[in-house]
């Protein structure tokens, strides 16, 4: 077994490594360090998040930086914020026996002002989003002019991102003799153009299969009808009740519903989509890190630069277009050694994708069977049975047995363990119906009724937007609640940059046009209208308009 020492690392950062508990090198940091302390090469390195990739290229460059400077000596590009500052928290760890390290994260969507600040002090490491990066050398904020090295991290994101301008920029500011590393989970050749045209002679390196999915994960496929995702995303979470996953959906709105089900079937869930704030997208994506949420579901977009260890279910809820998005899904599991499962739903129709994915990974995927309901209950008792056979005893309650002992000890044990059960699982409805796995036809004319049905709905006009500070989240959540209504009762809410639409059922009309009759928010008259086929219905539309305008 090779150890951190063999590959060549200074004692510093010997220490932060024992102090991190990293045991023994990983594959990727195998390969790497030795090459990047050794020698003065470029390199690009085809490996998945979760590789240990960040200490591969993190430990090389801060063995090589003059801490007796305060120079900006490295750069390291990343697609995200979450990336970055997950990286820059690495950096800060890896180099804790460095008494003068000074590592800076710069991304967009927080104070440019405190980040140029931070900079000024002397950033010997920079670690940047290409969009805030870009606009700060634009205004002279930062100096990347005598860089030694620079990383250009999950390269393929950052390209699929829209960054390949940026990026391009960006080099052009610094020098040619530099090292430059560049780290990807796939090989497409937008990040091929980019090693050909900016580094000169690099070492290829690949860590697992190329273009494989990590070999700790297990990828399977469920063949489901197109109105079965949910329930076949049930009988999952009910199969595996310690489940920690994350559901990916292509839309924000899916999202949306699928995490509003799950709650209301008894599930910690949440949803994470660009529609949402920063702070909000932290504060979501917190829980999640701390496991207050089970199930995150999540757009790619959102679920860039997640990067929680523990996953164990990737669920696709629905394919993406690119077989590399799937990789990328797939790759937030089966991490840090850990195993992990890759669930697909796919219909009929999509069966063809299973084997293009197949042919891509170089692996099988399996077919799963649908359980039944009954498969489902059985598993929830094993479940519970494993969790009651692994409580901890409560010796506190000792002196408190003997009452409960002569309380039962008329009942023989399987009547005892019968009511148990039955206090146990007493909200659950065990007649077919309920556990029925297909949505059934009531199911889907409620569904229907809700979403799609127009003869049942109403559309509303509101003159509150995006410029207010709502998205569609928020809004929904505020006239849902302003209107006392539950959850589903206001849908298909579009916000635009100075007002929005919503729907209710036709049903609660006088109730809203009632309840925003006199509503004033921050001494603005708040004015909501029925719309008609789209338009803003209003019996006096000229005196409206006009007045509409006053408002903004
Ligand atoms: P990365 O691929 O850089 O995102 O790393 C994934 C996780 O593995 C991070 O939490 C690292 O701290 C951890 N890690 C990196 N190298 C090692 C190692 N040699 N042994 C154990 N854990 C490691």
């Amino acid at each position: 077994m090779t150890t951190f020492q063999s590959l060549g690392l200074s004692a510093p950062l010997l220490k932060a490594a024992e102090k991190l508990g990293f045991e023994s090198p990983t594959e990727v940091q195998n390969k790497v360090i030795p090459l990047l302390l050794n020698d003065k090469t470029d390199l690009v390195a085809l490996a998945q998040t979760g590789t240990g990739k960040t200490a591969a290229f993190g430990f090389p460059m801060l063995q090589q930086i003059d801490f007796g400077t305060k120079k900006t000596q490295g750069l390291i590009l990343s697609p995200t914020r979450e990336l970055c500052l997950q990286i820059t928290n690495e950096m800060e760890h890896y180099g804790s026996e460095i008494r003068q390290i000074n590592v800076v994260a710069i991304y967009g969507g927080a104070n440019i002002t405190e980040q140029a600040k931070k900079i000024k002090r002397g950033a010997h490491i920079v670690v940047a989003t290409p969009g805030r990066l870009k606009d700060m050398i634009r205004r002279k904020l930062v100096d990347i002019s005598a860089i030694n090295f620079c990383v250009l991290d999950e390269a393929d994101e950052m390209l699929n991102m829209g960054f390949y301008e940026d990026i391009k920029s960006i080099l052009t500011h610094t020098p040619d003799k530099k090292s430059s590393w560049l780290f990807s989970a796939t090989m497409p050749p937008e990040v091929n153009t980019i090693a050909k045209k900016f580094m000169t002679a690099p070492i290829e390196i690949t860590i697992g299969t190329k273009n494989a999915g990590t070999k700790n994960v297990d990828h399977q496929f469920f063949v489901v009808g197109g109105r079965e995702r949910y329930a076949a995303l049930r009988a999952v979470v009910g199969m595996n009740p310690d489940i920690f996953g994350c559901v990916f959906c292509r839309t924000k709105i899916e999202t949306q519903k699928v995490a509003e089900k799950l709650i209301q079937d008894g599930h910690k869930a949440a949803a994470i989509h660009g529609d949402l704030s920063q702070n909000q997208r932290d504060a979501v994506m917190q829980s999640f890190r701390k496991k207050k949420i089970q199930l995150l579901i999540a757009t790619d977009v959102a679920a860039r630069g997640i990067d929680v260890d523990d996953i164990t279910h990737v669920i696709n809820y629905q394919l993406p277009d690119e077989i590399e998005t799937y990789t990328h899904r797939s790759g937030r599991t089966g991490r840090a050694g850990k195993l992990g499962t890759s669930i697909i739903f796919v219909t009929k129709s999509d069966r063809r994708k299973i084997k293009l994915i197949e042919n891509k990974l170089q692996t099988k995927l399996t077919e799963l069977e649908m359980p039944s309901p009954e498969q489902i209950f059985k598993n929830k008792i094993q479940h519970w049975v494993e969790q009651v056979k692994n409580t901890p005893l409560k010796g506190d309650l000792q002196p408190y047995l003997d009452s409960a002992f002569k309380g039962l000890e008329e009942l023989d044990k399987e009547t005892l363990i019968e009511l148990i059960l039955s206090k146990e699982f007493r909200n659950f409805d065990l007649n077919p119906k309920s556990l029925s796995l297909s949505e059934g036809k009531n199911n889907e004319k409620r569904s229907d009724r809700k979403i799609n049905a127009p003869k049942d709905k109403d559309r509303f006009f509101i003159n509150l937007g995006a410029r207010d500070q709502y998205e569609w989240t928020t809004l929904k959540d505020f006239i849902r609640s302003y209107l006392k209504l539950g959850m589903d009762d206001v849908f298909q809410v579009e916000v635009m940059k100075n007002f929005s639409f919503f729907s209710t059922h036709k049903k609660h009309r006088d109730l809203v046009l009632k309840s925003f009759e006199n509503l004033n928010l921050d001494s603005r008259r708040i004015s909501v209208e029925l719309t008609k086929k789209g338009k803003t219905f209003s019996p006096n539309k000229k005196k409206k308009k006009s007045g509409f305008k006053k408002k903004f």
